[in-house]
């Protein structure tokens, strides 16, 4: 297994862990050894990111699929109108009607429904088509009879190959999803269809990633928009590419010139294994996920997952006696049931007995009796994680940004969106600090990281209005 190479005498100090035994601060350190990455290590990766980048325009079914959007436009901000919009993240959906102000901004009336099980795992499209179908009559806005359908931008955020704006097959299930059915099969005629048995005509405009619309959505208000990025359940980023450097692509030129680009970046090193840090907490996450050996980038990065990283390293410290007394409870066996969110709150708990972690433990995983050693190892435990996400998540980062060197010469912004990037302490600050080590000063300056919150929505509203508006022409 690839481990990392940092000596133990070098190790911050900020993993020391006052008042463990000589025994728990080994342990630690061997969880340092894993978790911090060195430059040299992300380097390596960096580059090979992105020759899998450049494999992936030039044919299909790589390890990064480079999914093309058929997205070819830029708003200029002068649009105007209401548009619907439905955002399937992993979490959340959310159901929209954007209206575009012509001057760059949007109001936005919308529904938030958290997926549940029985969703992820069978009635995916029929449950969509219902929340829908609420947010249309608690809004009394359902169409007539007499009406024209409602046009509608579909943000759904799963690998899918794009024959067009407005139909996508699916190639696979990733966060957690596993709905039968419907791998192969063009996902916005599934959706219109559960529309349609709700007897809603609905026509879907576009359907794109949440990566694609939140790209769209900060550029209708700003034009050096070039990258979107999501830090969400899952991780992916898409980005403005040369159609010249598509060789993958057979279709018409567009006059523009560019295309958006999906990467789907959380599949890097997946299958393979050969380059990404896994660590034994890791590898266990991954046996036990439903797409094993998929997605290794974003089981590393993403909110579905850290949570249960972090799950797997606490209980091997207990196994050993050295966390918990060896102590655990039902709820501490069971497969993620420490939600990511727990991470974040334990990585800023400054209070001086550890109230916060001290609730986590003994309230939400039910072990009672924990030690203020065990609680200063479980922040520890939360930082390591929490950071190797953001230095990792540098990675994609750069290796797009740096593959069209022409944008970086004057500013540019990428917008970010999810609930990792919101949330989790210092994650913004330690992706960029690390991005900086591998662009030039002078080029680092015009980036400008740009928080995009909720943009998956209204972006897929503006792309709806701009693949209306091709069409009409
Ligand atoms: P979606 O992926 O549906 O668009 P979000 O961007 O809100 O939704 O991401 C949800 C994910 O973020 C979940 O996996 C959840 O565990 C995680 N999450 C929620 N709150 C936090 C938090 N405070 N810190 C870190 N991760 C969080
Ligand atoms: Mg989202």
């Amino acid at each position: 297994m690839a481990g990392n190479t940092q000596p133990a005498e070098q190790l911050d100090e900020r993993y020391r862990v006052a008042g463990a035994t000589a025994e728990q601060q080994q342990a630690v350190d061997v969880l340092t050894r894993q978790f911090l990455l060195t430059d040299e290590r992300l380097g390596a990766i960096i580059k090979e990111f992105r020759r899998r980048m450049e494999v992936g325009l030039a044919a299909d079914s790589t390890m990064l699929k480079m999914v093309l959007s058929h997205v070819v436009w830029r708003p200029t901000g002068q649009e105007t109108g209401s548009y619907f919009a439905i955002d399937l993240g992993g979490t959340n959906l959310r159901v929209l009607r954007v209206t575009l102000d012509g001057k760059g901004g949007a109001t936005s009336v919308h529904q938030k429904f958290v997926l549940p099980e029985e969703a992820k795992k069978r009635t995916l499209f029929d449950f969509i088509a219902q929340c829908v179908e609420t947010f249309l009559d608690d809004h009394n806005m359902r169409p007539a009879a007499s009406e024209p359908p409602l046009s509608i931008g579909f943000t759904f955020s799963y690998p899918i190959d794009q024959k067009s704006i407005n139909s996508g097959t699916l190639i696979h299930w990733t966060k957690g999803l596993s709905v039968p059915g419907c791998i192969g099969r063009d996902v916005v005629r599934l959706l219109e269809d559960a529309l349609l048995r709700l007897g809603l005509r609905v026509k879907v405009a576009a359907v794109v990633s949440d990566t694609v619309s939140t790209l769209l959505a900060a550029a209708y208000s700003d034009p050096a928009a070039q990258m979107g990025v999501i830090f969400g359940t899952g991780t992916n980023a898409a980005y403005y590419e040369d159609v010249a450097s598509i060789a993958k692509w057979k279709g018409a030129d567009p006059a523009s010139g560019e295309m958006v680009v999906s990467i789907e970046w959380g599949a890097f090193d997946s299958e393979e294994f050969a380059i990404l840090p896994f660590t034994p907490h890791d590898i266990k996450l991954d046996r036990k996920s439903l797409n094993p050996r998929g997605q290794a980038y974003e089981k590393m990065i993403s909110g579905m997952y850290l949570g249960e990283i972090a799950r797997n390293i606490m209980l091997w410290l207990a196994d050993q006696r050295l966390l918990l007394d060896g102590r655990s409870s039902a709820i501490l066996n069971a497969m993620w049931s420490l939600d990511t969110s727990y991470l974040s709150s334990a990585a800023v708990d400054n209070t001086p007995d550890l109230a916060e972690i001290r609730q986590i433990i003994e309230k939400t995983l039910d072990v009672p009796g924990s030690t203020l050693v065990d609680r200063r190892i479980f922040k520890t435990i939360a930082i390591l994680v929490g950071e190797r996400a953001a230095r990792l998540s540098a990675v994609g980062l750069v290796a797009t940004l740096t593959k069209r060197p022409d944008l970086l010469s004057k500013p540019i912004t990428v917008a970010i969106d999810g609930s990792m990037y919101e949330h989790y302490p210092g994650f913004a600050c330690i992706m960029a600090e690390t991005a900086s080590h591998f662009i030039p000063e002078g080029q680092f300056k015009n980036i400008r990281f740009s928080p995009t919150k909720d943009g998956s929505g209204v972006g897929a509203a503006v792309i709806a209005m701009l693949a209306t508006q091709q069409q009409q022409q």
